[in-house]
């Protein structure tokens, strides 16, 4: 072969390959490089988003793990993933009121404003607890609304990853299915993390799910038998680890923990903030030790990023057990989804409760 000819069938297999680059793409091509942009306010939305918005979606998170939900310092730079985000995903309830508005205000991007297709309140489908009787901020309530920390219930989760999927499907609708089977495929695994891989085999997660959110799981498991044994002792999973310590009492520091408490049957029995928001009185205080010392709970459970003054007095005082447990993903080395956060959550919190034994 001589050179020309050579150089000839070479240009022929250049052209051809920038021809295949230029051509359009195939419509499935088309579909896996679709990108949505997604802004989720906190690490816990950001983490189901991520489950079922897998590879399609382009994902910020503005508060990292470590910072408190109610208190993110709006910085500018978020403003700039705003002004080009499809969606902007918010736990609602007023949780974000000090910072999210000041963002999408400064970010002038109409599709994600309160009340657009693309502004996406998670709490939409939440059964929400603690509701007040009139709408006051007085004394610096920062739950006007209900109690905003419903993903302290990880099947609340279900619902969140529903709407997620939904949102996304409206703004992409060539990937509704593939929204749909990430979904499907975040909440069997759910039910598994949550009610043990052997019962959600016997039961199936969908019916375990529906008992749990009547409330009426162990009237169920109690009364329901399996070769000669009530299904309750097929209980796994973070309900199965926090079982044996069912209706010890705690004291939580901010009032996040309550819906945590009624999926898992724990006893908040006091606060150490006399109201949300509120930091604690010296009188306060001086209430909680004597609760402490009169054995009317043993552990008290704060988080990562409140001041530790009052719990570390109170335990040097009373010898209770302080626990410091995330409550986003990211909020401890170990919380890297929201699977690792729970069982972080569940595994420590019912060391704790064994070892502090049962109470007065
Ligand atoms: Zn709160």
């Amino acid at each position: 072969m001589n050179r020309t000819r050579a150089c000839f069938r070479s240009s022929i297999l250049a052209a051809a390959l920038i021809l295949t680059a230029l051509a359009p793409a195939t419509p499935a091509a088309a579909a896996t490089t679709k990108t949505v942009k997604v802004v989720a306010s906190l690490p816990n939305l950001g983490a189901i988003a991520s489950a079922v918005g897998g590879d399609r979606i382009e994902l910020t998170v503005i508060a990292s793990g470590t910072q408190d939900a109610h208190f993110v310092d709006p910085k500018p730079s978020y403003m700039v993933k705003l002004r080009a985000a499809d969606l902007l995903l918010v736990n609602g309830l007023d949780l974000e009121i000090g910072w999210i508005p000041p963002l999408t205000q400064g970010a002038r991007n109409n599709r994600i404003l309160a009340g657009a297709a693309g502004y996406v309140d998670a709490s939409t489908g939440i059964a929400v607890v603690e509701v007040p009787s009139s709408l006051s901020r007085a004394e610096g309530d920062v739950h006007p609304y209900g109690n905003p920390h419903y993903l302290t219930d990880p099947l609340n989760a279900e619902a969140v990853a529903g709407t997620i999927a939904a949102a996304l499907a409206k703004a992409d609708p060539a990937g509704a299915a593939a929204y749909e089977e990430n979904r499907k495929a975040f909440v069997a695994r759910l039910h598994e993390a949550l009610f043990g891989k052997d019962l959600v085999g016997l039961v199936g997660g969908a019916k375990l799910a529906r008992e749990a959110a009547a409330g009426t799981l162990d009237t169920f498991l109690d009364g329901t038998n399996v070769g000669g044994a009530p299904l309750k002792t097929r209980l796994g999973g973070w309900l199965g680890a926090l079982r044996p310590v069912r209706g010890r009492p705690i004291i939580t520091y901010h009032k996040d923990w309550s819906y945590f408490a009624s999926r898992f049957g724990v006893n908040i029995v006091d606060y150490v903030e006399p109201k949300p928001g509120i930091q604690p009185s010296a009188r306060h205080l001086e209430e909680l030790v004597t609760r402490l010392e009169h054995g009317d709970a043993k552990v008290i459970v704060t988080r990562p990023f409140v001041e530790h003054r009052s719990t570390d007095m109170l335990q040097e005082k009373t010898g209770a057990v302080v626990l410091n447990l995330p409550l986003e993903v990211g909020g401890d080395p170990q919380a890297g989804d929201f699977f690792a956060l729970f069982d972080l959550i569940t595994s420590r919190l019912a060391a704790a409760l064994t070892g502090a034994g049962t109470g007065k």
